[in-house]
Formats: structure tokens, C-alpha cells, sequence
């Protein structure tokens, strides 16, 4: 049979599986559909095989994702900091999804850099910056949760797959994909979620739980946002949204309200690269979003300390909301040749 991975890397994920008995999981700092759905889906399947692991957050992450199995057993390194520090005493073996560098650890960078067990990165982030026993790397695959899916099958453990983990992982490809909208052409995608609906998942239930449980104030955040905040710059092809301190706890911002948000000012006609910028206690949150061959991921990495994909990047900034808000229209005319080209 013809393989995608390298067959001495699928012999070495299952070598390490087979050999693992204390697990740790660690998506990047404010996880997301596909961090979160990797990681549950993981230790679904690790357990299902007999096998102890722990899923563990940096940070909080959002209700609309924790209807997904094994959500209440995660460990939360900003509440549970001794209980972590504890686990990662004792364990053999650290699977580090869904990000490229140990910085996006945040708060956990030193103890996954200094963890002495077998490290396995996957991701699809490009260029991975971590050292590890196991690089799994595909900027290509559009999500971590399909590039595990398709490490687990072709290692014969998808049989260890029950629909929970099925759902875990359909969860990160929708979801970083916007629904099947972007990155989202390649028919390998579909032939995994045609294997998905074998296993059972109820596709339409997935879709409602993470898009139809919005509360009241995330869709007046959102309407605030789009009435009040947007601001687009037909002569840079771009836009933003911008959102204080002050206005996040007016509308009692939690963790995933501003989720998508970014993505609105390029809904608009014409506009190929946006951003929102978001205050938070000690620096300024920029996400980045890019249509064509704009390239988000160099902007963020050059202006904002940050990187991610080429169409979706993020960031931070240490300026106040209104000078970070005045440096990104003062770049738009140093990148305007870029933007005026990009298709
Ligand atoms: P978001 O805007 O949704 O927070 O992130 C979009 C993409 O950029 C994700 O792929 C994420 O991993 C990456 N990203 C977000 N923030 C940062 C950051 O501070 N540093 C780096 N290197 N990547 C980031
Ligand atoms: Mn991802």
C-alpha cells in the first residue's frame, strides 16, 4: 500500500506509542477547534488503547468546544499549575500539537522545552522550530486534525477510533477551514470525512454545537463590532477591527467570543487583507487574515512578533490599542504596491 508518511516515521509514531506509558498532550496557548480537537482526539484513542495520558491547555479555552469528549478532564496550566508541573515529573512522553515553536507554549515554554521524554511534534504550521524526537510537519494538510487522522490510519489505529474521537476531529477541520470554505480543495479531506461519516459522527450536530451556541453578548460583541469598529480601506484592499479592554468587558468577553471576527472586513469586495486587534491585560492580541498571495504570516512575523499561516496569522503587540491600531495603517502604505497586486 502506498504510503503518504515516510514509512520509518510511521514505524517510529508506533514505536513510541507502543513504548509510551505516562502521555502528555499540549496544544498552542489559546486553543482553538483544531488544538483542542487534536488533543481530545489523541487521548481518546490513546485511552481507548489502554494507555493514561493527559490533555493540557496553557489557557483557557472555549465553551463551544467543550461538549467534546474528555473536556472535563483537561488540566489548565494557568489553574492547575502545581497539578501540571507534577504530571510533567512523571511523564515519558509529550505530544506537542497544533504549533511550530515552544513559545506558543506561552506560559508552558520551559517545561516543554525541558522535558527529558520522547517529544512528538505534529502540526502544520510551516517551519517548525521545535526540537523533537518525532517531527510530524505538513504545512501542506490543512488542519492538525486531519495530519492526525491520517498519522493514526496509516498506522492501523483509527480502529481505536470510537465516534467521539471521530467528532474531535471533524471539529478541527471544519473549524480551520471556516466551514470547508478556505484551504479546503484538496479531495483527501473529503475522502477523511467521508471515513468520519463510517465512524459515525453526526456532521450536522458538530456544526450546530460550535456555530449555534453563541450567547447574547457574543453576537451584540459582533454587532458592535461590524456597526461601530470596522474600518475599511478600499485603497489598501484592507481593514480592521479594533476592540479596548473597555468594550470586551462591557459585552463580558469570554474566552472564543471574538472567534471569526477577523475574518469580516474581508468578506467585503475587494478587500484581501484585514486584522483585529484585540487589548488585553499586558499587550495587544493581532490576528491577521489574507486572501490570495498576501502573505500574513511574513507581515506578523516582521511587524508583530508573531507568525502562523500564510492567509491566517497572528501576533502581539506591546504599543497601546491606538498606536498598535496607527503603526498597522502607517505598514499598509509601506506594503500598498504588495496589496494593490495580491489576487
Ligand atoms: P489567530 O488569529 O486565530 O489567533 O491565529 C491565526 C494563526 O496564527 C494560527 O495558525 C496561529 O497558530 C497563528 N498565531 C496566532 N498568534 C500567534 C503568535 O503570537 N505567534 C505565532 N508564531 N503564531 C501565531
Ligand atoms: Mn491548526
Amino acid at each position: 500500500m502506498k504510503t503518504f508518511f515516510k514509512r520509518n516515521k510511521l514505524k517510529h509514531f508506533s514505536a513510541i506509542i507502543h513504548n509510551a506509558e505516562s502521555i502528555l498532550i499540549v496544544p498552542h496557548v489559546n486553543p482553538d477547534g483544531d488544538a483542542i480537537g487534536a488533543c481530545l482526539a489523541l487521548k481518546g484513542v490513546l485511552e481507548n488503547m489502554g494507555k493514561t495520558s493527559y490533555v493540557i491547555v496553557p489557557n483557557e479555552f472555549p465553551e463551544f468546544l467543550q461538549w467534546l469528549k474528555g473536556s472535563d478532564s483537561v488540566f489548565d496550566y494557568e489553574r492547575d499549575q502545581i497539578e501540571v508541573e507534577n504530571l510533567f515529573k512523571k511523564a515519558d512522553t509529550l505530544f506537542c500539537l497544533d504549533f511550530n515553536d515552544f513559545d506558543r507554549g506561552e506560559d508552558m515554554k520551559e517545561l516543554l522545552s525541558n522535558f527529558q521524554g520522547e517529544r512528538i511534534l505534529i502540526d502544520h504550521h510551516p517551519n517548525p522550530e521545535v526540537t523533537c524526537n518525532l517531527v510530524i510537519s505538513h504545512p501542506e494538510i490543512s488542519s492538525t486534525c486531519e495530519l492526525l487522522f491520517m498519522v493514526l490510519e496509516e498506522c492501523g489505529l483509527t480502529k481505536f477510533a470510537s465516534k467521539d474521537e471521530a467528532e474531535a476531529i471533524f471539529t478541527g477541520m471544519m473549524t480551520d477551514t471556516g466551514n470547508f470554505s478556505y484551504n479546503a480543495s484538496s479531495p483527501g479531506t473529503y475522502q477523511i470525512i467521508g471515513r468520519l461519516l463510517e465512524m459515525g459522527i453526526d456532521k450536522d450536530k458538530v456544526h450546530s454545537n460550535v456555530y449555534h451556541t453563541f450567547s447574547e453578548d457574543r453576537w451584540r460583541l459582533i454587532g458592535h463590532s461590524l456597526k461601530e469598529k470596522m474600518v475599511i480601506m478600499p485603497e489598501y484592499r484592507s481593514g480592521y477591527i479594533s476592540l479596548s479592554k473597555k468594550e470586551l468587558d462591557e459585552f463580558k468577553f469570554q474566552p472564543g467570543d471574538t472567534e471569526g471576527l477577523v475574518n469580516y472586513p474581508l468578506m467585503v469586495k475587494g478587500i484581501v487583507f484585514c486584522a483585529l486587534f484585540l487589548e488585553k491585560d499586558d499587550e495587544i492580541k493581532v490576528s491577521l487574515r489574507s486572501k490570495g498571495n498576501f502573505q500574513a504570516n511574513k507581515f506578523s512575523e516582521k511587524h508583530f512578533k508573531g507568525g502562523g499561516h500564510m492567509n491566517a496569522a497572528g501576533g502581539s503587540s506591546e504599543l497601546t490599542l491606538d498606536e498598535t491600531v496607527k503603526k498597522f495603517e502607517m505598514l499598509l502604505i509601506e506594503y500598498k504596491t504588495d496589496l494593490l497586486n495580491s489576487f
